[in-house]
C-alpha cells in the first residue's frame, strides 16, 4: 500500500519514494512570522503538516522535520514595499524586537501544543542563520542571477529564466508584474518588476531598521525569502524530500525559494511541494491582514476544546477550502466528546475474542496513504468505534493505533467522570432504587445528578455518569 501524494510541482499524485532510502525524509514546513498570534487558518496548516510527518512515521520512515520561524525581513504586503512585520509591532506594543518575536514564539508553540502538533525538533529563527542567508546571495550575485544596487540587492528574474521562474506556479509573469508594479515605483534601481530583494541596505524608510548585520554589499538585513532557502539547505541538504506550506506561498514565496536555491546550486530544492488549501470565514480567506480571523484563545474562550478544532479540520481534505463556521466546531466537539465516550467505555467492557484487528488498520491506511484523506480515514474509526464483531480491547487498540495519525488523544482512555463521591452516592443509591423498580425515585435522582451537571449513560456493565462537558 505505497504512500501517495499530490504534488503541486508536477500537478499529479505520484507515489512518495524517499531520495535516499538510507536516511531520514527531510521535510522542510516554512513557519510563522512572529509578530502576532497564529490564527486558526495558519493552525489548519500546521495540523495539515503534522498529519503528513504522522502519516509518514506510519509508513515506517523516520522524518527530520525543519522549521524556520520568520523574525527579520518579512514586510508588510509580502511584497517589498511596506514595513517589516516584526519591527512594527515592537513598536505598536513598545518592546523590543527581540521580545515581540520571543512572546509570539512562544505563544505560536503552546498552541501547537494544545492541538497535538508535533513540535519540530529544529526550529531555526531567521536572525541566527543570517551568515548563512549571505553565503546563498554571495553564490547569486557570482552567478549573475543577483544584482547589487544602492538600495538593495536584487534577485534577477530575466537572468535566471521567466519560464523557470514560473515553474511551480505557471502563473503568467504579466499578473505578477501588476502587483509588483508599485514596489517599482518605490526603487527605481530596480530592474524588472519581477525582481526581489534578497538583502535589504539601512536606506530610506530602513534607515532607522533595527535588526543589521554587515555583509559584501553594506550593512542590512535580509529579504523574506532567503532564510528558507539557507535553513533548509543547511540541515536538510539539496534536494530535501518534502516542502510544504499554504496555498497562498505558491506564487511568491515558494516560487522565490525554489529560485533561489536552484540559482545559486545549481540543482532542483524540493522533490515534493504539498499545499495546504485556506480556512474560510464568510467564504472568504482567513487572513491577519483582513482582520477577519480568530485565534485558538478565541475559541477556547467561547468554550471550545483546541482539540473539537483539530478534529473540525481532519473532516476536511487538506486541499479542499474549509469554511469555518462556529455551528460547525460545535459539531466537531460533539463528535469528539462521543469518540471518547465511546473510547472510554472500550476500556470498561468485558474482553473476550475477536476478528484480527488488522482488518480494521487496512482501509484506515489506505485512505490516509491516498494522499493523506483523513475524512475518509475518519470514517473507517466510526466503522470501528460501531463495529460489534470484534472483541473490545481489539477495538480499543485500533482507535488508538489510529489515533497515532489523527492525534485527537485517545491514547489515555478520558475516564469519563471526574465527577465527586457525591455523585457516585447518588449513582448507587438510584441504582438501587432502580434494581428495586421504585422508579419515581430513581428518577428523582437522574434529575438531581442532572441539575449537578453529569448525565447518566445506562449500559451492560452498569451505568456511567458523564459530565456534560467533557472536552
Ligand atoms: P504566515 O505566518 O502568514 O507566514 O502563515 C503561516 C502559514 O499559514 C503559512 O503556511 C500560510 O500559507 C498559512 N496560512 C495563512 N492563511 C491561511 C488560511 N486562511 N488558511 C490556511 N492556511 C493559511
Ligand atoms: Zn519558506
Amino acid at each position: 500500500m505505497a504512500l501517495k501524494l499530490y504534488n503541486s510541482l508536477t500537478r499529479r499524485v505520484e507515489i512518495f519514494r524517499p531520495l535516499s532510502r538510507g536516511r531520514a525524509v527531510g521535510l522542510y514546513t516554512c513557519g510563522p512570522t512572529v509578530y502576532n498570534f497564529a490564527h486558526i487558518g495558519n493552525l489548519r496548516t500546521y495540523i495539515f503538516e503534522d498529519v503528513l510527518e504522522r502519516v509518514l512515521k506510519w509508513n515506517g520512515y523516520s522524518v527530520k522535520r525543519v522549521m524556520n520561524i520568520t523574525d527579520v525581513g518579512h514586510l508588510t504586503g509580502d511584497s517589498d514595499i511596506g514595513g517589516d512585520k516584526v519591527e512594527e509591532e515592537a513598536k505598536r506594543e513598545k518592546k523590543s524586537v527581540k521580545e515581540i518575536a520571543g512572546f509570539y514564539t512562544k505563544a505560536f508553540l503552546r498552541d501547537l501544543k494544545e492541538l497535538r502538533v508535533r513540535i519540530p525538533r529544529t526550529l531555526a529563527p531567521a536572525t541566527r542563520y543570517v551568515p548563512d542567508q549571505i553565503e546563498v546571495i554571495k553564490r547569486l550575485v557570482k552567478k549573475d542571477v543577483a544584482y547589487d544596487t544602492p538600495t538593495a540587492v536584487y534577485f534577477n528574474v530575466r537572468k535566471y529564466g521567466a519560464k523557470r521562474y514560473l515553474k511551480l506556479s505557471r502563473q503568467p509573469l504579466g499578473q505578477k508584474l501588476i502587483g509588483a508594479r508599485e514596489a517599482v515605483v518605490a526603487d527605481p534601481h530596480k530592474r524588472s518588476p519581477a525582481d526581489f530583494v534578497l538583502w535589504f541596505k539601512l536606506v530610506g524608510k530602513f534607515k532607522h531598521h533595527i535588526l543589521r548585520w554587515p555583509s559584501p554589499w553594506g550593512v542590512g538585513f535580509p529579504g523574506w525569502h532567503i532564510e528558507c532557502s539557507a535553513i533548509s539547505r543547511k540541515f536538510l541538504g539539496q534536494p530535501f524530500d518534502i516542502h510544504t506550506g499554504g496555498v497562498d506561498h505558491v506564487g511568491t514565496h515558494h516560487t522565490n525559494e525554489i529560485a533561489q536555491s536552484e540559482g545559486a546550486f545549481g540543482k532542483p530544492l524540493a522533490r515534493f511541494w504539498l499545499h495546504g488549501e485556506f480556512l474560510l470565514i464568510d467564504e472568504k480567506r482567513m487572513g491577519k491582514s483582513e482582520g477577519n480571523f480568530f485565534t485558538l484563545t478565541d475559541i477556547k474562550k467561547r468554550g471550545f476544546h483546541p482539540l473539537a478544532f483539530r478534529y473540525l479540520v481532519l473532516q476536511s481534505h487538506y486541499q479542499s477550502k474549509l469554511n469555518f463556521t462556529w455551528k460547525s466546531l460545535e459539531a466537531a466537539q460533539k463528535g469528539l466528546e462521543g469518540l471518547y465516550k465511546e473510547v472510554f467505555k472500550l476500556t470498561l467492557e468485558k474482553r473476550g475474542e475477536g476478528k484480527e484487528v488488522r482488518n480494521l488498520l487496512r482501509p484506515f491506511t489506505e485512505a490516509i496513504n491516498k494522499n493523506l484523506d483523513a475524512p475518509r480515514a475518519l470514517s473507517f474509526l466510526r466503522r470501528v468505534v460501531e463495529n460489534t464483531e470484534h472483541a473490545p480491547e481489539d477495538k480499543l487498540e485500533t482507535l488508538k493505533t489510529m489515533d497515532k495519525i489523527l492525534g485527537l488523544g485517545f491514547e489515555k482512555p478520558k475516564t469519563a467522570p471526574k465527577a465527586s463521591p457525591r455523585i457516585f452516592t447518588l449513582l448507587e443509591k438510584r441504582e438501587a432504587y432502580r434494581k428495586s423498580k421504585q422508579f419515581i425515585q430513581s428518577d428523582r435522582l437522574r434529575k438531581q445528578i442532572d441539575s449537578l451537571g453529569y448525565t447518566i449513560e445506562d449500559t451492560a456493565e452498569g451505568p456511567i455518569v458523564w459530565p456534560k462537558k467533557i472536552l
